[in-house]
C-alpha cells in the first residue's frame, strides 16, 4: 500500500524533509568544494609557475580549469540561478549570490548558509512552484555528489530513529542517489551498521 494511502500526508512531509535535508548541506559543500579547488589551483600554479620559470619575469598565470573549480563552480552557480528564480517565483528578495564562487572560502560558506536559511523559510511556498523542480534537482544532484565526493558532515534537522534491527535509537536518515539518479532514502544505524534502503520519497509526490 502506498504511504499516501495511509496517512495522506506522508509524501508532502516527506518532500520537505528531503529538501531541508539538502538545503542543509550548502554550507558545508559549498565549503569544502570551494576549498579543495583553491587548494588545486593554487598547487597547479605553483608548478607551471616552477616549469616556466628561468626564462624572465611572468606576469600571467593562466587560469587552470580542471575537474576541482568546475565541480565547486557547478554547486555555486546552479543555486545561484535556482535562488534567482525561486526569487522571482515568490516575490520575495533572495540573497544575491556574488556571480563568481568567492575566492575568500569564508565568504562562499557565509553565503551558503544565507541561502539555507533564506530556502528553509520559504519551502512550504517553493513546494507550490512546480516549475522550480528542474533545476532543484539538478541543484540537489550536485549538492549530493559533492557531500560525497568530499566527505562533508551531514547536517540533519531529524535527531536519530528506532532501529527496527538492534532497538538502539540511532539511525541516521539521509538522502542518496539512488540507481535511477534520484534521491533515495538511505537510514544507517550507527549501532549495528543496518542500512535500509528506503523508496519513502519523492519528487513525484510533490
Ligand atoms: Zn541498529
Amino acid at each position: 500500500m502506498p504511504l499516501d494511502a495511509i496517512d495522506p500526508e506522508a509524501g508532502y512531509r516527506a518532500w520537505v524533509e528531503q529538501y531541508l535535508w539538502h538545503i542543509d548541506q550548502l554550507p558545508n559543500v559549498v565549503e569544502a568544494s570551494g576549498t579543495v579547488a583553491l587548494a588545486t589551483h593554487g598547487l597547479k600554479a605553483a608548478q607551471l609557475k616552477e616549469r616556466v620559470s628561468g626564462g624572465g619575469y611572468i606576469d600571467n598565470i593562466p587560469v587552470v580549469d580542471g575537474p576541482e573549480s568546475r565541480n565547486a563552480r557547478a554547486v555555486w552557480d546552479t543555486l545561484r540561478a535556482y535562488l534567482t528564480a525561486a526569487s522571482s517565483r515568490i516575490g520575495v528578495e533572495a540573497p544575491n549570490l556574488p556571480p563568481m564562487l568567492p575566492d575568500d572560502v569564508a565568504a562562499a560558506r557565509w553565503w551558503a548558509f544565507a541561502a539555507n536559511e533564506w530556502l528553509a523559510d520559504r519551502v512550504h511556498v517553493i513546494l507550490d512552484h512546480q516549475d522550480l523542480a528542474p533545476l532543484e534537482d539538478q541543484l540537489f544532484r550536485l549538492i549530493r555528489r559533492a557531500r560525497t565526493q568530499h566527505g562533508t558532515p551531514v547536517v540533519r534537522r531529524q535527531p536519530a530513529e528506532l532501529c527496527m534491527v538492534c532497538g538502539v535509537q540511532g539511525v541516521a536518515v539521509d538522502w542518496v542517489t539512488g540507481g535511477d539518479g534520484r534521491a533515495t532514502l538511505a537510514r544507517t544505524c550507527r549501532e549495528c551498521g543496518d542500512v535500509q534502503m528506503g523508496t519513502e520519497k519523492k519528487e513525484q509526490d510533490r
